[in-house]
This record gives structure tokens, sequence and C-alpha cells, in this order.
């Protein structure tokens, strides 16, 4: 009986059948276990089973658990203030929650010309105020303007979506990222070929809409505390 480890493959099985039932390859999407506020023995025993993407939200909180386990791939999910830009140049896989042009500045600073950090913009799909982001109608611009950004890769959009218990209901915001993402590859001549979005309560309907990334956490973890 180990709890971690059962909830740890149903995640992967369910993976599996939305990748099927969307006829998409599995190796297609990466799954971020999402381990804010769980002690670093869990990620150790998640890691054991195969696990190589974990997501953090707080620097201080993710910096402590990069030391211990540095061979891991570290993602930074959450909002990072820029006076942080010194401590996180060549920690992170990817960033996923850009939406401030200082941080970018403040990391450029700090890094040689050659190197690149892998970012994506989060978008503020559902207009929702207390969320960060960029809202879609401003998106077109604003990626063009962290394009500028020599030492900055935008990889694709990361969104949380409005919450709701019924994960049909927002499913209508994946669509909305994939086809901001489609129109502004477009107008760009770019590619972005990252969407993060879709967690545990709804990372199957995102896989259905595109995403390539997806962050979970409490379905995998247990309930935070
Ligand atoms: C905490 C968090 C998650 C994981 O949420 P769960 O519902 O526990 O799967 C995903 N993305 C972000 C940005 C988060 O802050």
């Amino acid at each position: 009986m180990n709890e971690l480890f059962d909830r740890y493959h149903a995640v992967q099985a369910k993976i599996h059948d939305a990748c099927k039932v969307a006829g998409r390859n599995i190796e297609d999407v990466t799954l971020v276990a999402v381990s804010k506020f769980h002690p670093i023995g869990a990620i150790a025993a998640v890691a054991s089973y195969g696990q190589k993407d974990f997501g953090e939200n707080y620097i201080q909180e993710a910096l402590a658990k990069i030391a211990q386990l540095p061979q891991l791939n570290w993602h930074a999910i959450g909002n990072i203030q820029s006076k942080k830009a010194k401590d996180i140049v060549g920690k992170f896989q990817l960033l996923h929650a850009l939406s401030s042009h200082s941080l970018c500045e403040e990391l450029a600073k700090r890094m040689s010309p050659h190197e690149k950090q892998d970012v994506l913009i989060q978008v503020n799909i559902g207009h929702e105020d207390q969320k960060s982001g960029i809202l879609p109608e401003n998106m077109l611009e604003y990626t063009q303007k962290i394009k500028a950004y020599a030492n900055i890769q935008i990889s694709g959009f990361m969104c949380i979506p409005p919450f709701n218990d019924d994960a049909c209901a927002t499913r209508p915001y994946f669509t909305k990222m994939r086809q901001l993402r489609d129109h502004i590859e477009k107008e760009l001549d770019i590619v972005l070929p990252h969407l993060s979005m879709g967690m545990s309560g709804d990372f199957t309907e995102a896989i259905c809409e595109g995403a390539t990334i997806i962050r979970v956490g409490t379905d995998i973890f247990g309930q935070r505390t």
C-alpha cells in the first residue's frame, strides 16, 4: 500500500487515456508535478517513480528544494518579482508565468549574451481582476515586445482559467488559448510550441485542447496543508 505511488500512476493512466481520446502522442504532453508545500521526501519518492519535471510557486521554497535535488527539471510556475532575478538565473528549466518587462530586464542584466531563459507568457484568459497575466487582446503586442530581449526565449503561453468545479466549463478557455497561440504564431511568424494549461481538476480537457504541459499537484501529492 503506497498512496503516493498509486496516485502518481492513476494520473499517468489518465494522461494516457486523454491522449488516446484526443489522438495525441503521450510524448507530446509533459507532466509537471506541482510540489509546493510538499516535503522533499515526497518529491524524491515521485522522482524515484520516473518523474523528472517538478513545479514550485515560491522562489525561496523552490531554491531550497533545487539545492537538494538539482538533477530534476524545475519549473517556476508562479509570479516572480523582478528583485528575485539574481536568485533564479540558471536554476529553472522554464518560467511559466512571465508577465513583466522588469523581470526580463533584470534577468538580461545577469545573463551572458549567449545564455537563454525559456519562458511562457501568462495569459489572463478569463479577464479576471485578481489574476496576473496579460489580457488576450494585448498578447500580440506584448509577445512582440518580449521577443526583443535577446536572453529570453518565448516557448509559448500559460494560463490559469477561472475556477470552476465543472471542467467542461473550463474547456472553452483552453480552446481560446490554442486559438490565441495559433493566431500569434502566424502574425509574428514565430513558433510557440508550448501551452501550459490544465491542473488536477481539468487536465484531461486541457490535453484535448492541445496542452503540451500540464501542472498537477493535488492529484499526485494529495491535499496541501
Ligand atoms: C498550485 C498550482 C497548480 C497545481 O494545482 P492542483 O489543483 O493542486 O493540481 C498548478 N498551477 C499553478 C500555477 C499552481 O499555483
